[in-house]
């Protein structure tokens, strides 16, 4: 049975996440029951709060909010299930104990779009840009923050392990993209990893848009 200090904390990581739930919906990142968000309970044994899997984010309850182990199995009793992307949140947490205290995944518009444009260069590089200061440890703007792009896959023992080589690669990095699919970052807490989505996603859509204004003054150029 769980402390009665464990049931507290699963209370309120439940409702943190559903407030996160419902603003991150109403911000066009988690359409459909896209995304999932959760933050570690404890760490040894690993105890991780997770949404339940198939859930309308913008409709998101605390109750909807249930507990897997270090192999993403559920622990907490009810039939709710949690999505097979639970095991990319634990391969997070174990491979980033310090870093990722909280672990949240987003199917944003540009994440989408950029994910397939930089496949081929393996990421998206983000460089120069002030609002990079919101990213844990990053204290100028004057920084190269690298969000590598791994290849979706429905087999997510094959994926999981694809997300542990790249996380491995990539120890400065903050956040990884599933090409054509979304997003998926890590904080401290869960304030930390709303906050570095937010980060991103303005990026993504700064660096989208760039991308579309330089496409249309070529044309114009080559018209005039
Ligand atoms: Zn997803």
């Amino acid at each position: 049975m769980p402390s009665a200090g464990a049931h507290r904390n699963l209370e309120e990581a439940a409702r943190a996440i559903a407030d996160t739930g419902r603003r991150f919906y109403q911000r066009g990142w988690v359409w459909g029951t896209a995304g999932n968000f959760s933050t570690v309970l404890s760490s040894d044994p690993l105890a991780l709060a997770i949404t339940a899997s198939s859930l309308h984010k913008g409709e998101l309850q605390p109750d909807q909010v249930i507990v897997v182990d270090e192999r993403g199995k559920p622990t907490s009793p009810g039939r709710l299930r949690p999505s097979a992307e639970c095991l990319l949140h634990v391969r997070i947490v174990r491979d980033r104990p310090r870093e990722a205290g909280a672990v949240l995944h987003t199917h944003s518009v540009w994440g989408t779009i950029l994910s397939e444009h930089f496949a081929a260069k393996g990421g998206v590089e983000l460089q120069g840009y002030e609002i990079l200061k919101g990213l844990a440890g990053v204290s100028t703007h004057q920084r190269t923050e690298f969000v590598p792009i791994l290849d979706n896959d429905q087999d997510m023992d094959r994926l999981q392990a694809g997300l542990g080589k790249v996380l491995a690669r990539n120890m400065s990095s903050h956040a990884v993209l599933l090409r054509k699919h979304g997003l998926y970052t890590w904080g401290e807490t869960l304030a930390d990893a709303e906050r570095h989505i937010e980060v991103l996603e303005f990026l993504f859509e700064v660096v989208g848009r760039t991308i579309t204004m330089r496409q249309h003054e070529g044309e114009a150029i080559w018209h005039s």
